[in-house]
């Protein structure tokens, strides 16, 4: 395949202050050679693989220094792409790492879509399709732990299990071939039934397992759906605020904001959290007043997590007691707010309705029972269902599309063995189960899927 060389600005995760302009293909060396000068005159060529260099960015042109850099050089195959690449590690900001990449442009690179350095790895048969969803899923990862999910997804882990589901059905099949082939022998016509049957219900239930991790997938990127209830002016938006203070909210590109209510991703100890106030807006104003009864029970059980808060300086009311009515059978966490001033609110009353849920003191206005706070929601969330560790999850919608497909599919194949209906039905909804299979992982995709695909990516990766 013959791949021109291709350059992005392609920026870390995370906050660092450098930025990186990356270079692959057959002329990294030599644009790189160009427009670098390391100390006492070295050239990017005589560098071995794999090695880092101290040095400036030069205008060929005029001869001036453009920016101060270190250069990553590493030759192919042993790359993310299997071709040459360098990476030039600027660190005055955006602007000279601009420079940077008009540069090595002008000298011969050429812009890179967004994905295409992964489009590569993929093409050069540096990694499967899963695996460049996974890098996908990396640059959108939102908190630590969704970036394990995403790294594990790298690693293979949900490829190599699909590989095997793939393997069996191919079993499976043959085993069918031999039934077609040798019609005359009795027994092996029975014997294909039964073996056709086990494998399949096999094949289902571990498609259907994984299935089931993906709503923990999604949970995981796209942060525990928690929302915030309470009456006019017991503290809500004012522990929105502190825990969004306390803890670095997260950017995110999903739509945040509604019309309704206010959104905020941050990151709890490692918990990723959706935090919806539902009062938001406009102050005092009651939720089920302003956005409708409907609208805010549509809410509430969409939610993952409640904080419901009460206020400790007032008595608890009938809407306190409806609102734990209202949440009955969620998981829930009782914040009693305002415990800087005097009490009024009946404590053993607050546990009795609280039952098994976890309570919490806090006074939001001098920054007090935050850490609290913050330890119940981690327990309750790794106390739960959800491990971190060796589970592989799925968390991206096109494999879960695919395998619940893969999944109706193989269904289809059991019920017609089950039926009696000729072999061949099995056989085609068994063949089919296997494409949808090899769709994660890019084994029988066309070439158009993967430019969607791909072009999904940031720039620069
Ligand atoms: P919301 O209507 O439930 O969203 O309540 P807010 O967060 O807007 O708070 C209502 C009022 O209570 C504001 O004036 C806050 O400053 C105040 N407030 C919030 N938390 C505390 C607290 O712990 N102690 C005291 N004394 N006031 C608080
Ligand atoms: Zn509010």
């Amino acid at each position: 395949m013959e791949l021109d060389t291709i350059a992005a600005i392609s920026t870390p995760m995370g906050e660092g202050a450098i930025a990186i302009v990356r270079l692959s293909g057959d002329e990294a060396f030599d644009i790189g050679a160009k427009v670098f000068r390391g100390m006492k005159g070295t050239t990017m060529k005589e560098f071995a693989t794999h090695t880092i260099h101290y040095g400036h960015i030069i205008d060929p042109d005029t001869d001036k220094v453009v920016e101060e850099v270190m250069v990553s050089v590493m030759r192919g195959p042993k790359t993310f792409t299997r071709e040459d690449i360098i990476e030039i590690n600027c660190h005055g900001g955006l602007v000279s790492v601009n420079k940077v990449l008009q540069l090595v442009l002008k000298h011969g690179a050429r812009l890179a879509e967004p994905g295409e350095f992964t489009k590569r790895a993929f093409l050069n048969g540096r990694i499967d399709l899963s695996q460049a969803e996974a890098v996908m899923d990396l640059i959108r990862a939102k908190t630590d732990r969704a970036m394990n999910v995403a790294l594990n997804q790298m690693e293979g882990r949900l490829s190599n299990l699909i590989r095997k589901l793939r393997q069996e059905i191919l079993e499976t099949l043959a085993h069918v071939e031999v039934n077609i082939d040798y019609p005359e022998y009795d027994d092996v016509e029975e014997m294909t039934h039964t073996v056709l049957l086990e494998k399949s219900r096999h094949v289902r239930d571990e498609i259907d397992k994984l299935i089931r991790t993906s709503e923990q997938g999604k949970i995981l990127r796209e942060g525990l759906s928690t929302v915030i209830i309470g009456r006019p002016n017991v503290g809500k938006s004012s522990l929105l605020n502190s825990l969004v203070h306390e803890n670095k909210a997260i950017v995110t590109d999903i739509p945040g904001t509604t019309r309704d209510v206010i959104e905020e991703y941050v990151n709890v100890r490692g918990v990723p959290l959706r935090l919806v106030d539902t009062a938001g807006i406009r102050e005092t104003e009651d939720i089920v007043e302003r956005i409708g009864v409907e609208r805010s029970r549509q809410v509430l059980k969409e939610a993952d997590l409640i904080l419901l808060v009460l206020n400790y300086a007032d008595e608890l009311t009938h809407e306190d007691e409806q609102l734990f009515e209202a949440v009955k059978g969620m998981d829930v966490i009782v914040i009693v707010n305002k415990t800087d001033l005097p009490k009024e609110i009946d404590l053993d009353r607050v546990r009795g309705l609280a039952k098994e849920h976890p309570l919490v003191t806090t006074a939001l206005l001098e920054e007090e029972g935050i850490d609290e706070l913050e330890e119940a929601i981690s327990s309750l969330f790794f106390a739960g269902s959800i491990e971190a560790g060796d589970i592989t999850y799925v968390s991206n919608s096109r494999h879960i599309a695919l395998l619940n497909q893969a999944s109706q599919a193989i269904n289809e194949a059991i019920n017609s063995v089950e039926m009696g209906t000729p072999i061949d039905i099995a056989q085609i909804d068994l063949t089919r189960t296997w494409e949808l299979l090899g769709e994660i992982i890019g084994d029988s995709v066309n070439e158009s899927l993967i430019d969607q695909l791909f072009s999904q990516f940031c720039l620069g990766k």
